[in-house]
Order: C-alpha cells, then structure tokens, then sequence
C-alpha cells in the first residue's frame, strides 16, 4: 500500500542552508515541483526562476544539489545527481550532472535537494547527517586540493567539496564529488568559492518509499539486457572496457577531432593516447558511480581516476600534444586543483593560437597552476577563451558557444552535432543532445553526417529526452543502450503510477522550453545559438577519402528555423508558449 504522507520516491522536503547566518531550514516538496519538473535539472527551474537575473557572485545566488526520484531506488545506473546554479562563465542558468554517491547519500539523509544560499563570513564545511545540518569551520581545509579536502571528509560521507580553483574564482572552476567524480562545467565551483564553502559531507540511512519493487526489477533487468546488448556499452572496444577515451579512435578516423584550438580536424599522433594505449596505463577493471553495472570510470596504475576523451583530446589535439604521460598529468592537476578540463584545455589552446606559442607538456601543466592560482597571465586566463581572446582583440580565437568552450567533436565532421551544439541552452555542450550517437555510432539509426537533413527534429526530441533523463536522475549513457521506455517503467514501478516514455519526454520538452525562456530574460536570443566563425568559413583536414568542408552558414540558417519550430519558438528563439513557467 502506498504510504501516502510521502509521495513514493521521493523524501518530501528540501534542507535550505542559509550560509550567511549558518542555518539549515526543512521546507515540504511541492506537488507541482515533482509533477512537472520530475526531480534534478528539472527542479532547476522552479528554484532558479526567482534569481535569475541576479549575478552568480551575489551571496543570495542559490547553489543547488538535487536529486530525482530514481536516486537510491536501486534503479540501474541512477547514482547520479544534478548541480543547478547560474553559471559565472555563461551567465546561463546551468546544470552539471555529477556521479559518485552523493545524490544516493542526499536522499539517505532524508533530502531530495539542498539549496545553499548566502555567504559564509569565513570558509566553513557543511555536515548533514540523518536530516540535521552542521557548520564546521573550514579554514584547515581551505587552500587544499579536492583530493586532500575529500580524504579529510570522507569518514563523515560523501562529499563535494571545491579545489584553490573554486576558492579563486575561477570562471570554470569545477566540484568535486567524492574525490574523483566531478560536476564539471560552467564554473559552479567558483559559485560555491564565493560563498566561502569548501564542502558538503552527507549521509543517512534513509530510502524513499518504492511502491512496487517487482516492476522496478523487472524494468532493471530489461535495462540491463539492453546494457549489455549495446557495442558501445558492453562491446570490446566500448566504455566498459576503454572508458570514454574508446572514441578517440573513431573519432579521429572520421577527421572530426578538434585539433590546434580548431584550425584541424586530424591530428596524425592521435594514436598514442588511443583508449587502447591508455588502458595499458591503468589499472584492470573499472568502477562507477553508485547503481551502475556498466562502470565507465578508470584508475590509472600511478594514482587518480584516468581521463575521459574529452580530456584526452583537448591536453592532447586540441593543443598539438602528443605526450600521454603529460595528458595525464595535465588531467590530474585540473581533477586536484577543481577545473573543468574542457575549458581549461581549450582556453589554453586560444591562448597558443593568439600567441603563436608552441606548448608541451610542462608548459601546458604550469599554465594549469598558473590559472587555478590567479597567477600572471594565468589570472586573466581564469575567465575562460571567450573574455580572454576579447581582452587580447582576437575574439575569432575563441571556440565556445554562449561562452562555453566546445567539446571535442569538431561541428564540422557531424552537422547534428553543429546543430545541437548552438541550440544547447547552457552553451556549447555535446550532451544536451548526443547525435554523435546516430551519427558517427550509427545507434539508434545511423545519419548522414554531412547533412542538417531531418536534424532539427532529432536535436529537439534528443535535447527532451536528455532533460528527462537529467531530471529522473539517470545516466544518460544508459541511453546508448536502453531507452526512455524502461526508465519510464522503472518509474512507474518507483511512484506507483503509470508514466509512459511520452510523458517523460513532455515533462523534458517543458524543461527545455522553460530553460530557454529564463535564459532569454538575460538577453540570450538566436544570435547566441550560432558556431563561431570560423566553422563557416574555413575547412577541416580533409583527407583518407573524407571531405570535411566548413559549414555552409545558409543551411545551418534554414536547419535553426526549423529547429525553432519544431521546439515551440519564434524565429528570435523564444519560446511561444510558455506554459505557466513565466508565472
Ligand atoms: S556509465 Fe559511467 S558515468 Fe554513467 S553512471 Fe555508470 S559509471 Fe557513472
């Protein structure tokens, strides 16, 4: 029977922590919150709307750490959980998904999010244990890399806790959850610097109410079917075995791997820092965040979690790097120091382009400290490519959309991903949508790479699906295997209600809509869903039988029109109906 003083899979209340006077408040989930907005990113929007406008430096700017209704449900792959704020570095409202097993321990405590208000007078760690909240001082800690400050924590729970790159502000600052997770982009970890808080350690032994545990195995065994079913998964050169770097390969065969900050598309050393040259460099097997039976996650042999593609590839082509050793040094110093490798990588290769400097491997790891500690050039650095390649009057330098560095799929190698880059409403991200998967993975459908041909619609039901799966709290690379349809049924199982794939993407498509309206109260319209420049005007590196031409500004032109009106948007990009989010 359901329980109901408490709606099943969720624990009913938030914990506000006001930092400035140092108190914790419990206050009751709204029906409408978990109704429309499910749980994670999508709690977002309910609690930023109010504060929108308000500067992320502002002590009253909330920092959220929110959980979703399939958060310790033992549903697979749902150990994730969702860092909201507005980003320093976009001016976005932005939402960083994070692993490991703070959201679990969140909701052990008896929350379903925490809101960290206001500022701290002196640094100070946070300790919410079985629904009560503790302000410890935090000056010890302070000035302490992630690794050191999470292994003086740990014995209380888990952690997030920030590196001397949150403490100074850096605009691409990251946090760091239980030593070796990260929510990475969009500098919320200089939000949580400037509110003078080091870090959160959470446990609890709660679970929330699930009100039918034979659906919930069922759908988990048919989600694990499909793990397993899935190459890119569970096949030989997939995540389990390589971790994210397995792409390095394919994606550099296709000539799409953004190399020297973007001027080329291939970069002939690729193969030494191979998913396969690195697996010889780490440790056997893998692990993962909590629930997961995929396990994407490596330890090198030496120390520390190994890097993903990304990292790999912007410490090495994007900066014409080919030394491993140095790559995972480089990684390593951004993981202890709290930066977002991606920015960091990339606003290091602007700053090589506008200096026509030739960096290796010590140079590129000094430029990391350099940064993280406001040093020299290091300082202005630390506000990302955008504001620095303005500062320097090479504006064209800078490869980022709203301001966020782009990942490591060059636009001009997958015209979905062009696409979805410039949509993506917390700047350019790959994983708002993922058509690399059809794309260049050929799942679920393979698509001509080239052609913004049926792209708009693939983006936009991608970007839904992704909120949805952001919002449950599940993996979203659970969907390279499985699908909405058994989420949906995990769901169901979880909350004792019927919930169908279509709602789920209803519920992700009012989250996306709602996003973008929020962002365009700060300005953000269709000029800001555009690639840099120099996508439309100069070529990639072709060669091997692939062309790889800039894109033609006119298709991407009619390709956004159509994304528009299949999102629900005038010819501006602003959303037409708003569906109550502006109330
Ligand atoms: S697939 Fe990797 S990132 Fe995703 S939940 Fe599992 S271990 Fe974490």
């Amino acid at each position: 029977m359901i329980n109901m003083n408490m709606l099943p899979g969720y624990m009913g209340q938030g914990l506000l922590l006001n930092l400035s006077l140092h108190t914790a408040q419990a206050v009751p989930l709204s029906e409408e919150m978990t109704a429309s907005y499910l749980g994670g990113r999508g709690f977002g929007i309910p609690l930023m709307k109010d504060w929108i406008n308000t500067d992320p430096f502002h002590s009253d700017m909330p920092l959220l750490f929110n959980t979703g209704p399939l958060n310790n449900t033992g549903v697979y792959s749902s150990g994730r959980g969702s860092l909201v704020s507005r980003s320093p570095l976009t001016g976005t409202l932005f939402d960083a998904s994070f692993g490991g097993r703070f959201a679990h321990c969140l909701k052990g405590a008896g929350f379903d999010y925490l809101s960290v208000q206001g500022k701290s007078s002196t640094p100070v760690v946070v300790k919410i244990r079985d629904g009560k909240a503790t302000f410890v001082p935090g000056d010890q800690l302070w000035g302490k890399t992630t690794v050191d400050t999470h292994d003086a924590l740990k014995k209380d729970g888990a952690t997030a806790v920030i590196g001397p790159a949150g403490e100074n502000r850096v605009l691409f600052a990251n946090v760091c959850i239980d030593g070796r997770y990260f929510a990475g982009r969009g500098g919320l970890g200089a939000v949580m610097g400037n509110k003078n808080l080091k870090g959160i350690v959470v446990s609890g032994n709660k679970k929330p109410f699930r009100a039918d545990t034979k659906r919930i195995n069922t759908a988990n065994r048919e989600i694990l079917r499909l793990f397993k079913a899935s190459p890119v998964l569970y096949g030989p050169f997939g995540i389990r075995r390589l971790g994210t770097p397995a792409l390095v390969d394919v994606i550099n065969a296709r000539r799409m791997m953004p190399t020297a900050n973007f001027r080329k598309t291939y970069f002939r050393d690729a193969r030494r820092f191979s998913g396969v040259e690195l697996a010889r460099q780490e440790k056997r097997g893998g692990h993962g965040c909590y629930a997961c039976p995929i396990g994407c996650k490596k330890t090198m042999k030496g120390e520390g979690p190994a890097p993903e593609y990304e990292s790999v590839s912007h410490f090495g082509a994007l900066n014409s790097n080919n030394d491993l050793s140095a790559i995972i040094r480089a990684n390593d110093l951004c993981n202890r120091l709290g930066m977002d490798t991606i920015s960091t990588g990339s606003t290091i290769a602007c700053f090589a382009e506008i200096n026509g400097a030739n960096l290796n491997g010590d140079s590129i790891c000094s430029m990391i400290q350099d940064i993280a500690c406001r040093k020299g050039e290091g300082d202005i650095l630390a506000a990302g490519s955008v504001r620095y390649a303005k500062g320097r009057g090479r504006p064209d330098t800078a490869m980022a959309v709203k301001g966020l560095e782009l990942a490591a799929y060059d636009p001009r190698g997958a015209y979905g991903m062009a696409l979805a880059y410039g949509t993506a409403q917390r700047g350019g991200c790959h994983l708002r949508a993922y058509p690399v998967g059809s794309e260049i993975l050929r799942r679920p459908v393979p698509t001509d790479r080239f052609s913004f041909e049926g792209k708009a619609r693939l983006i936009k039901i991608a970007e839904d699906a992704n909120a949805a799966a952001d919002s449950l709290v599940v993996c979203k690379f659970g969907l390279l295997g499985a699908s909405l349809e058994e989420y949906a049924s995990a769901l169901s199982g979880v909350i004792g209600v019927e919930i169908s794939s279509d709602d789920l993407l209803c519920i992700g498509e009012r989250i996306c809509l709602a996003e973008r309206y929020l962002n365009s109260l700060n300005g953000f319209s269709r000029k800001d869903d555009y690639l840099p420049d120099r996508f439309y005007k100069e070529e990639g590196s072709s060669g091997a039988g692939i062309d790889v031409p800039a894109i033609s500004k006119r298709a991407y032109d009619e390709a956004l029109d159509r994304y528009y009106r299949a999102r629900g948007c005038d010819s501006n990009g602003i959303p037409l109906n708003l569906r109550g989010i502006e109330g």
